[in-house]
């Protein structure tokens, strides 16, 4: 199973990805992660992400798609994976489309989280993460308006997205989540 994970920041796409990745014993592919272990090695790309991630901003398009690329295209990939985090833009969307017509994935589904922006701003700024601040989580929600809520669209037009709604227990959206992909009609 091949799936893309969108939602707002603090919709719980990480936790609902993880559980879901073990469910299904496919990859958990998160950039967040992958950008923040960068970050606390003190590697090249972690030294170039550091302040952007803790002022709310996106990491440059070259630099994402590039590490996206190079995941995507390992053997483990084949069995399955969940994308949490990428894409984040339009153009990591198109380029994504591009990358996975090119090593051959077909039915990508697409889950879409949905949450209001009150809970969401209470669930982030809870979390005690560097980038929670109250001033770059309200960044981060800016530039998730501008910037990544047209990648939902992007998918829309291919009739690929299932929404769920982000609010409730852990188990019970984790359940939904797995009602909608195990459900043979989808
Ligand atoms: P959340 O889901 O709470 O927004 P993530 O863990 O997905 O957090 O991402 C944390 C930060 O890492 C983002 O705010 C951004 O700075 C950076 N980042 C992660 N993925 C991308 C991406 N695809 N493009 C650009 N920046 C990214």
């Amino acid at each position: 199973m091949y799936l893309i994970i969108l939602g707002p920041p603090g919709a719980g796409k990480g936790t609902q990805a993880a559980l879901i990745a073990s469910k299904l014993n496919i990859n958990h592919l998160s950039t967040g992660e992958i950008l923040r272990n960068a970050v606390k090695n003190g590697t090249e790309l972690g030294l170039k992400a550091k302040e952007i991630m803790e002022a709310g901003n996106l990491v440059s398009d070259e630099i994402m798609i590039g590490i996206i690329k190079e995941a995507l295209a390992t053997k483990e990939m084949k069995k399955g994976f969940i994308l949490d985090g990428f894409p984040r833009t339009l153009v990591q969307a198109a380029e994504l489309d591009r990358i996975l017509d090119e090593l051959g994935y077909k039915d990508i589904r697409v889950l879409n989280i949905t949450i209001d922006d009150k809970e969401l701003i209470k669930r982030m700024t809870g979390r005690g993460r560097k980038d929670d601040s109250k001033e770059t989580v309200k960044q981060r929600l800016k530039v998730y308006k501008e910037q990544t809520a047209p990648v939902k669209e992007h998918y829309d037009k291919k009739s690929v997205v299932f929404d769920v709604y982000g609010i409730g227990n852990i188990d019970e959206i984790n359940t939904k989540i797995y009602k909608i992909l195990t459900d043979k009609s989808n």
